[in-house]
């Protein structure tokens, strides 16, 4: 067969070689999933296939993977290299179990993500009785020198999410929920690794931490958001375009998408949008319990790193950081334990939803 692949190859190199899409391979086997990156040096159209002993990525277009085989000492896949010009092709171990894949833009990307067993890390992960952990990904907004919004009196939304965070993280871990922060320090992280991080960990749920700011010193309350191609008003509209503002040190210089990405939007989220909506009035409710929140009600609005996650996901925002009163409650530790603990009480009222419904 060797021969035959070289002489295909070398009769076709004159037309594909110019035309060649340059792909860069990176993989982790450090999850428990086996992840593998492909980033494409510019816009293409993939498919992902199981075929027996291997998963085949074939293009729309010729391939110049970087580097152009490689191996992994990994029990889930094994080594990669370009079976025909326009296909990848990763062999596949004995603990290979099946792949899912996802589509990032900007620049393309292919993600896969080999499920499996890999020994000592599976086991940990591992449900104990036929039943599945539940995991919850916390994702702290902004971080480093993207502070997010700002207060009247200095407070740093960046600050704040993640104290929310940390918060929320003790309650849920006590309930016997598996909790993963996509930041634990103040650091610069894009929105769409954020997601990403989501989707490695197989999360159950995804909920993005935030707060609010409006020019209207007096505006108030909590409002949670989930994933729509559309907001629901202006002013969702232009805090959908404040948060996808902070894109991360990748490429924090270019604008974000002016619109949904269709194609993300069919292969990921959107078959959660249920759900995610559920989610979300179950966290609005209990915040509309806090005393002194106002209700704003469930919203939606096209916020990046809602997209593209593979779970219920929304986004909370937890009260106008802009208004004076507000902002000073947010350095209150017993405030901020009460805002943590009734996103908790949604999240275990969501989980007995799902569980009764299933
Ligand atoms: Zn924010």
């Amino acid at each position: 067969m060797k021969p035959l692949i070289a002489i295909v190859l070398a009769a076709s190199v004159s037309t594909w070689a110019a035309a060649a899409v340059g792909v860069r391979v990176s993989a982790d086997t450090s999850g428990p999933s086996t992840r593998v990156v492909l980033t494409f040096a510019k816009g293409a159209s993939c498919t992902v296939q199981d075929h027996v002993g291997r998963v085949v990525v074939s293009c729309d277009t010729a391939l110049e993977p970087d580097p152009s085989t490689g191996k992994l000492d990994d029990t889930i896949l094994s080594e990669w290299r370009l079976e025909a010009e326009r296909t990848l092709a990763f062999t596949t171990g004995p603990g290979y179990r099946r792949v899912d894949s996802f589509e990032l833009k900007n620049p393309y990307r292919l993600v896969l993500d080999a499920q499996g067993t890999r020994t000592a890390k599976a086991v940990e992960v591992a449900p104990t009785a036929g039943q599945t952990l539940p995991v919850v990904v916390i994702d702290p907004g902004h971080g480093g020198v993207e502070t997010g919004a700002t207060g009247p009196g200095g407070l740093q939304e960046k600050d704040v999410t993640l104290d929310l965070a940390r918060r929320l993280k003790d309650i849920l871990q006590k309930q016997g929920v598996t909790v993963v922060l996509t930041r634990d320090d103040d650091r610069v992280l894009p929105l769409d690794d954020r997601t990403a991080i989501a989707n490695q960990n197989r999360a159950d749920l995804f909920l993005s931490l935030h707060l609010n700011a409006s020019k209207r010193k007096s505006a108030v309350g909590a409002e949670t958001y989930f994933l729509s191609p559309s907001a629901t008003d202006a002013d969702a509209k232009s805090l959908a375009a404040a948060e996808n503002a902070s894109r991360g040190t990748a490429d924090a210089a270019s604008a974000p998408s002016a619109g949904l990405d269709l194609i993300l939007w069919d292969l990921a989220q959107n078959s959660h949008l249920a759900e995610s909506s559920k989610l979300a009035e179950a966290v609005q409710r209990s915040l509309n319990g806090l005393t002194g929140i106002k209700d704003r009600g469930v919203r939606q609005a096209p916020f990046r790193v809602l997209m593209g996650a593979t779970m219920p996901a929304i986004l909370v925002e937890s009260g106008f950081i802009s208004n004076p009163d507000e902002e000073s409650r947010l350095k209150d530790d017993a405030y901020k334990d009460k805002i943590a603990h009734a996103i908790a009480q949604a999240v275990s009222e969501f989980r007995q939803q799902l569980a009764a419904s299933r």
